[in-house]
């Protein structure tokens, strides 16, 4: 089976690309390649952002209850492809079916519904004194994205956009762009307006850099490293252009002394490697009061010993590869400067594959590389604190702040996620919540994703006086 494609999506239809240079999509299980993508250029994303602007007054007049139903179509036609999209993010990113089913399936799922849900209700407008304040669409937009959860962080952005009256010229990660082909074939079969949805694969400083220049483009929403982030931010202020940037994280999970230790560890460590620990959000430093320490040292690295890698259609497999072997030696190269006591990490892994083990460190300082840098793999870093106060000093050293846990008597444990400087944080497992406000503190990125707050993104505000 291919999974070539060898077009880009222009003006609702699919079109030659502008070259003949391919992209290969490697599976990063075995090693193969999957298929190819076409190498978009700056020509193709002239293309793309003119039927976009072409597209935008119709869109952006069309009324949003209007647009929601087409949100809705998108939603049903893309929920057909449900199976299609687990086992393309399986290939071509290496998550474990299951986990591809619930997570890079399901969850994209559930935030179309929630914005075609959105735009169905009457728009937010609201009277100060003698001025009545109304929401408008910002215009073209650029969606960049990245490769770790590559259906998810797309939707994210276009479901939003496209609800709030935005057109939209989407570039998915050059790693994983096949889940997003599924989008964009969903959205030909749904019958979007030609424009309102455009897609240029291709590589982060040809196409991804043209589109955060590109004087027509009004707004460029990002989502990937803090240093590409930066660079984007650069592009777009030559024209004022807005900018939105989910980036980064190294999140704590504090753990303290009033606890259940057991489910906190559990879920921690789950946490942490979620998707071979390629997740923005993970907690991957595990903040735990002195009275607990050696007993979660020890329950840590159990639970890692039980994250079995392997090939990520095998029901067994909880710990699939990273995504290529750039981002491995990456991995491997944390864990080989690492200067901690190491209680897991030496579980085989296969021969072929961009596999890392499973790694747990103990004692780790708080200022050091592992405590302070995004490792994105496996890794878990345990470090011990005193008193509550030590534990939110240790959790907010960090120049990210995207997310968190904390375990503890309910109120206690509340009143230390009130001090967290992070864009969200969980209690005692409180579970992930796709209509939440989502985004970063600190270098973790400026503006929020999903529901309403994700709309308010795309949106202008007018003041009309009367
Ligand atoms: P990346 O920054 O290398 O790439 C992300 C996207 O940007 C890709 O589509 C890439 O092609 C493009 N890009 C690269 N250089 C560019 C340039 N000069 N101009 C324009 N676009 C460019 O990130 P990645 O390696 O794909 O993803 C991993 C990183 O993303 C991690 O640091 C992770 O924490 C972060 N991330 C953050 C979130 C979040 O929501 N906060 C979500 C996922 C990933």
């Amino acid at each position: 089976m291919t999974l070539s494609r060898d077009t880009i999506y222009l003006a609702g239809a699919w079109t030659a690309p502008s070259s003949a240079e391919t992209i290969p999509v490697e599976n990063p299980a075995t090693e193969e390649i999957l298929g190819h993508v076409p190498a978009g250029t700056a020509a193709d994303v002239d293309r793309a952002v003119a039927a976009a602007r072409a597209a935008f007054t119709g869109w952006a007049e069309t009324p949003m209850a209007e647009r929601g139903a087409v949100l809705g179509k998108l939603h049903e036609a893309l929920a057909a492809r449900a199976g299609d999209i687990a086992r393309t993010v399986g290939l071509e990113l290496g998550t474990p079916l299951k986990v591809a089913k619930a997570v890079q399936a399901g969850l994209p799922l559930a935030v179309l519904r929630g914005y075609a849900d959105l735009a169905a209700q009457p728009a937010r407008e609201e009277t100060i004194g003698n001025s009545l304040v109304v929401h408008e669409p910002v215009g073209v937009v650029g969606a960049i994205t990245p490769w770790n959860y590559p259906l998810h962080q797309v939707v994210a952005k276009v479901a939003a956009a496209l609800a709030a009256g935005c057109t939209v010229v989407l570039k998915p990660s050059e790693l994983t762009p096949l889940v997003a082909y599924l989008l964009v074939d969903a959205a030909d079969e749904a019958g979007l307006p030609p424009g309102v949805l455009n897609l240029v694969p291709g590589t982060g400083p040809v196409v991804g850099a043209a589109i955060a220049g590109h004087p027509d483009v009004d707004m460029v929403s990002f989502t990937g490293s803090t240093a590409t982030g930066r660079a984007i931010t650069h592009a777009a202020a030559d024209r004022i252009a807005r900018v939105a940037l989910e980036l980064g994280g190294k999140s704590a999970n504090v753990i303290l002394a009033d606890a259940d230790l057991a489910k906190a560890v559990k879920v921690g460590v789950g946490n942490a490697f979620l998707n071979s620990g390629q997740t923005c959000t993970a907690w991957t430093r595990m903040l735990v009061h002195r009275s607990h320490y050696d007993a979660a040292v020890e329950l840590a690295a159990t639970a890692a010993a039980a994250y079995t890698t392997g090939d990520p259609f095998d029901e067994g497999t909880r710990l699939g590869p990273l995504v290529s072997a750039a981002q491995r030696d990456r991995v491997r190269g944390f864990i080989a400067r690492a200067d901690a006591r190491r209680v897991a990490g030496d579980a085989p892994v296969p021969d072929k594959g961009y596999f890392v083990a499973p790694t747990v460190f103990a004692d780790v300082h708080p200022d050091s590389e592992l405590a302070q840098e995004e490792v994105f793999g496996p890794v878990l870093s345990i470090i011990r604190f005193e008193d509550d106060d030590h534990a939110v000093e240790i959790a907010n050293n960090s120049k990210y702040g995207l997310a968190g846990g904390v375990w503890g008597t309910p109120e206690r444990a509340l009143a230390v996620a009130r001090r967290l400087r992070t864009g969200a944080v969980d209690v005692n497992g409180g579970s992930f919540n796709p209509l939440a406000p989502f985004g970063g503190y600190k270098q973790s990125g400026i503006g929020r994703e999903l529901g309403p707050y994700g709309l308010a993104e795309f949106q202008q505000t007018k003041a009309i006086q009367r």
